[in-house]
C-alpha cells in the first residue's frame, strides 16, 4: 500500500476502504508517514468528506492508535457525556455525583481548560486537596465504592488524533465535519466509554456557530457511535450567551453546590435534568425520560445529589467543607459591579466576548503553561430576557487586581439593553439517530 494512492483516491472523491484508513493512522502515528502527505489527505477529507462507514473507520483506527482505558471492571453500562465546550459550562461538575446519586457509574476522564475559562479539573482544585492523580486500579476502585470519580487525562491515547488535530490546526483543516466527529469519538471510546452523551452547543460561544453546523457535527457522531456499537444521542443547546450565572473557577464550584441543592439557575437545572436523564436511560437504570428525570429530581430534593459531591470530593482529598462554606474556596480580592446605563430588557449577552472578559482575569489560559487564578471570574445577574434598571448591577467581577477598566468594557460592549428580547431556546434538538 502506498500513500501517495490513498491521497489520490479521495482526492478523486472515492471510498477508502478500512485498511487504507488504517495504513494511515499507523504510519502517520509511527512517522512513516510524512506530515506533508497526511496534510494533503486531510485536505482531500476536508472537499471530498467521508462516508458513514469511513468515519466510523477513522474514529476505531485513531482509537487504536495508542492505549485504551480498560473499564469492564466497573459493574454496569460506563456512560460518558462530552460538552462541545461552551462559556460557564459547569455541567459536568454537577451531573457526574447527580447520575452517581441514581447509580449510574461515572468513570471520568477530564482535562484542563483552554481558552475561556478553566475545565473541569481546575475548577475541582479550587476546592482545596482535591487531587486527580490516582492508578487506573485506584480509579476503578473508586467508580465501584462510590459511583464516581475522576481522573486526569491519560497520555497516551489517541496519540494519532493529537498528532493530526495539530496538523489540521496549522493546514486549515480543523472545520471538517467527519474529522471533528472522528476526533470528538475516538477519545470518548478511548476513555472506555460504553454509551455517550454529547452536549452539542451552538451559537456564538460554541465551536459551531450556526444550528445547522451543530445539528451537522452532532449527527455525524451519533452514527458513528451507533456504528461501532456505542450507543449515542447528542442535546444540542444554547451558547449564545453564557450557561448558569457564574464564569470562573470556584465560583462555578459555587454554582454546581447550589445546583446539585435544587437552588441553581433555571437554564443550567434544565441542562442538567435533560443530559442527565439521557444519561440515566443510557445506563438502563430508568424506562423513559420521564422517569429519570424523576429520580434526578428527587435526588436534588431530598439532598442524595449534594451528600454524593461530598462524598465524591473527600474521596479523592478534597475538603468537601466547602459545600456548607462555600467562603473556604478562592476569594478574590474586589468585587465589583457593572452597572446597567440605561433601563430597558436584557436583549444579547455575547458568550464567547464574555467569556474573554473573564479571562482577562485570569480564569482562563491563552497558552497551555499559563497559570490560572481559580478564585476570579464574573457571576451575571441578568440573561437575555430580564427586565432592568438604570444603575443596577448586571454583572459583579471578582478581581484580584483592582483596576478592571478594561473588563469592564468588555463587558459593556458585550451587553446589549433593548425595548425587546428574543429569549434563545435552551434545548434546540435532542438526536438519536
Ligand atoms: N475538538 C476536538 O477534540 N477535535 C476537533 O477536531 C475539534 C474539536
Ligand atoms: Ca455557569
Amino acid at each position: 500500500m502506498r500513500m501517495i494512492d490513498i491521497i489520490e483516491k479521495k482526492r478523486d472523491g472515492h471510498e477508502l476502504t478500512t485498511e487504507e484508513i488504517q495504513f494511515f493512522i499507523h504510519g502517520y502515528t509511527s512517522g512513516a508517514i510524512p506530515d506533508y502527505q497526511a496534510s494533503a489527505l486531510a485536505m482531500a477529507i476536508f472537499f471530498q468528506d467521508m462516508t458513514e462507514k469511513e468515519r466510523a473507520d477513522l474514529t476505531m483506527a485513531m482509537v487504536h492508535s495508542g492505549a485504551t482505558i480498560d473499564l469492564s471492571g466497573i459493574e454496569g453500562i460506563k456512560v460518558d457525556k462530552h460538552s462541545t465546550g461552551g462559556v460557564g459550562d459547569t455541567t459536568t461538575l454537577i451531573l457526574a455525583p447527580l447520575v452517581a446519586a441514581v447509580g449510574v457509574p461515572v468513570a471520568k476522564m477530564s482535562g484542563r481548560g483552554l481558552g475561556h475559562t478553566g475545565g473541569t479539573i481546575d475548577k475541582l482544585e479550587s476546592i482545596a486537596g482535591f487531587h486527580v492523580e490516582m492508578t487506573n486500579g485506584q480509579f476503578i476502585e473508586l467508580v465501584n465504592k462510590n459511583k464516581v470519580a475522576v481522573i486526569g487525562q491519560s497520555e497516551n491515547l489517541t496519540p494519532a488524533d493529537k498528532k493530526l488535530y495539530g496538523l489540521r490546526d496549522v493546514t486549515g483543516t480543523v472545520n471538517s465535519i467527519p474529522l471533528i466527529a472522528s476526533s470528538i469519538m475516538c477519545k470518548k471510546i478511548a476513555a472506555g466509554a460504553d454509551a455517550i452523551v454529547l452536549d452539542v452547543k451552538t451559537g456564538a460561544g460554541a465551536f459551531m456557530k450556526t444550528e445547522e453546523s451543530a445539528i451537522e457535527l452532532a449527527h455525524a457522531m451519533v452514527k458513528i457511535g451507533n456504528n461501532v456499537g456505542r450507543q449515542t444521542i447528542a442535546v444540542i443547546s444554547d451558547m449564545s450567551q453564557p450557561l448558569g450565572f457564574a464564569i470562573g473557577n470556584a465560583l462555578e464550584v459555587k454554582e454546581a453546590i447550589d445546583t446539585l441543592r435544587g437552588q441553581g439557575p433555571k437554564d443550567l437545572t434544565e441542562l442538567v435534568l435533560t443530559l442527565g436523564s439521557q444519561m440515566v436511560v443510557l445506563a438502563k437504570k430508568a424506562d423513559s425520560m420521564e422517569e429519570a428525570r424523576k429520580m434526578l429530581t428527587v435526588v436534588i430534593k431530598n439532598g442524595q445529589a449534594i451528600e454524593k459531591f461530598k462524598e465524591f470530593v473527600s474521596s479523592q482529598g478534597g475538603d468537601a467543607s466547602v459545600v456548607d462554606h462555600p467562603e473556604y474556596l478562592p476569594q478574590a480580592s474586589y468585587q465589583i459591579d457593572v452597572p446597567a446605563k440605561v433601563d430597558g430588557t436584557v436583549s444579547e449577552i455575547i458568550a464567547d466576548e464574555i467569556g474573554k472578559a473573564a479571562t482577562m482575569l485570569g480564569a482562563g489560559r491563552a497558552t497551555k503553561e499559563d497559570v490560572i487564578d481559580l478564585a476570579v471570574g464574573l457571576v451575571l445577574h441578568k440573561k437575555i430576557g430580564d427586565a432592568v434598571k438604570k444603575g443596577e448591577s448586571l454583572i459583579t467581577i471578582h478581581s484580584n487586581r483592582e483596576d478592571v477598566h478594561d473588563v469592564m468594557e468588555k463587558i459593556y460592549e458585550n451587553i446589549r439593553i433593548s425595548n425587546h428580547a428574543d429569549v434563545p431556546k435552551l434545548i434546540h434538538t435532542i438526536m438519536t439517530v
